[in-house]
């Protein structure tokens, strides 16, 4: 998907810019904290007025609230419309008009309320650091600068103001009284106001410099993190085509060999003691190649996404466990397992043809084999909500806490299982490809004394 991005003229280059979907995104956060804004200066304006007995100005406050409200609302509007377009449709250089435009138009209300509850003396103003940590992650290092210009103006325009008309400054009364009110201090002496302002102004101009820089580096991390994560999703393409051709390629002659092999073993009579246990080595070589190949070939599929080229149909979770039930309960009984399945569950999974039936097939079957004989399989499965459980438990070998992790990587197998029984490392490779296509999840949790259990959450229809 080609990415729109904005921010051409920053200190930043255009390659270490955000995306205009990763920005919306956090446009819509923004518009999230506001309201928690207009609730905060409607809650905390009537517990200070009402609860604390503080002299503050509700009216005014609550009118700047509204409006707050008001032009929070006709921006989500906006960016519902915008997102609806779909992205890299969306003009570019609106995103950073609104974003510089609602910056602007928070820093004004902030210092209206200001104003009205107390003016310089009201340690609100810190709100104003918070706005600059805000632009320096959305905007570019430019706008940042103009935005922090824009506060330390608006901040030295109410101080001038207040200072010059005293009568225009309302202090906070019951939250300060008369005679300890810093208000008093502040405004018999300008030179202190006029210190406030320049600490404001410097502090302001820092915070955007730190964070720009920091942003900056950032977004820089992400751009490269995106490009490796798309060398690394090529060469996964690469590598499963590979797989593919090659499986394909290996498959129709190894079939053959496997055939005449077969006939060969009939023919078995006129051959020596020595040479049937030799065709019956190669025999069975040959099998482990062909599940092998069959296995490399599954994978490649799921990871080509070859399976949602067919629509998705609804499949019971019952009736699969039980064909799979059927598919291992010969081999279970011959290794001395017992296999219970409790299909109890009614739920349908909106899945490809084979897809759920590979991933049981999968566990089931693994679950089987590493469980010495006098062990048991159990596989449950639990609707819950719009969400199916299903659970396969084993009192096997084991999986040792060390290998946990690489259990879905291809071809790992861990020790203990290798000096158990033969495999091919591909099943859960293709049962986690699998539930992650599906919009599942799967966990293993095991340990080499107890046996293992794979949970498999899936979505139902
Ligand atoms: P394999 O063909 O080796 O069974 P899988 O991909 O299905 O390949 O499993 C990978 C590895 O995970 C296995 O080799 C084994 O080490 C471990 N494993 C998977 N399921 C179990 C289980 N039920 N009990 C013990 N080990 C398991």
């Amino acid at each position: 998907m080609a990415d729109s991005v904005y921010q051409p003229e920053s200190g930043l280059s255009t390659e270490s810019s955000l995306t205009s979907e990763v920005i919306a995104e956090r446009e819509h956060w923004l518009i999230r904290m506001r309201w928690l804004a207009v609730a905060g200066m409607f809650g905390i304006t009537s517990f200070a007025r009402w609860g604390l007995g503080v002299g503050l100005a509700v009216t005014p406050i609550f009118a700047l609230a509204a409006l707050v409200a008001g032009y929070n609302g006709l921006l989500w509007l906006w960016l519902r419309r915008r997102d609806r377009l779909g992205p890299g449709q969306a003009p570019q250089g609106d995103l950073r008009i609104m974003t510089n435009i609602q910056i602007s138009m928070d820093l004004l209300v902030l210092t209206l309320v200001l104003h009205f509850s107390g003016g310089v003396t009201n340690p609100l103003a810190a709100f104003m650091v918070f706005h600059m940590v805000i632009s320096s992650i959305l905007l570019p290092r430019r706008d940042s600068y103009c935005q922090a210009a824009w506060a330390s103006a608006l901040y030295i325009a109410l101080a001038v103001v207040e200072v010059m008309f005293p009568d225009l400054h309302r202090p906070m009364l019951g939250y300060m009284t008369a005679a300890d009110a810093p208000a008093e201090i502040t405004f018999a002496r300008p030179l202190y106001v006029a210190g406030e302002c320049g600490m404001l102004t410097v502090t302001l101009f820092l915070i955007v410099y730190f964070s720009t820089d920091i942003a900056g580096r950032l977004r820089e991390a992400y751009r490269r993190l995106a490009v490796a994560n798309g060398e690394l999703a090529e060469l996964e393409k690469t590598k499963s085509r590979f797989l593919n051709v090659a499986g394909h390629q290996i498959r129709t002659p190894l079939a053959a060999m496997y055939s005449l092999l077969e006939s060969m073993q009939f023919a078995a009579g006129d051959l020596s003691e020595t040479h049937r246990d030799l065709l019956g080595r190669v025999k069975h070589r040959a099998s482990g190649m062909m599940e092998l190949v069959n296995e490399m070939l599954v994978l490649s599929s799921v990871k080509e996404d070859v399976r949602t080229l067919v629509e998705r149909q609804p499949v019971s979770v019952r009736t699969v466990l039980e064909s799979v039930e059927q598919l291992h309960r010969e081999s279970a009984r011959a290794g001395g397992v017992e296999l219970v399945v409790d299909a109890d569950s009614d739920a349908e999974v909106l899945t490809w043809y084979n897809a759920l039936t590979d991933i049981m097939g999968n566990l089931v079957s693994n679950a089987v084999k590493y469980t010495p004989s006098g062990g048991t399989v159990h596989v449950t499965s639990q609707r819950k909500g719009h969400r199916v459980a299903i659970t396969v438990s084993d009192s096997g070998i084991g999986i040792p806490p060390a290998d946990q992790a690489k259990l879905f990587g291809e071809f790992f197998r861990s020790h203990n299982a290798r000096q158990f029984a033969g495999g091919t490392g591909l099943g859960l490779s293709i049962v986690k490809e699998t539930v992650d296509r599906l919009g599942g999840r799967i966990t293993v949790c095991s340990d080499t004394d107890c046996g293992t259990i794979v949970r498999v959450e899936l979505p139902t229809v």
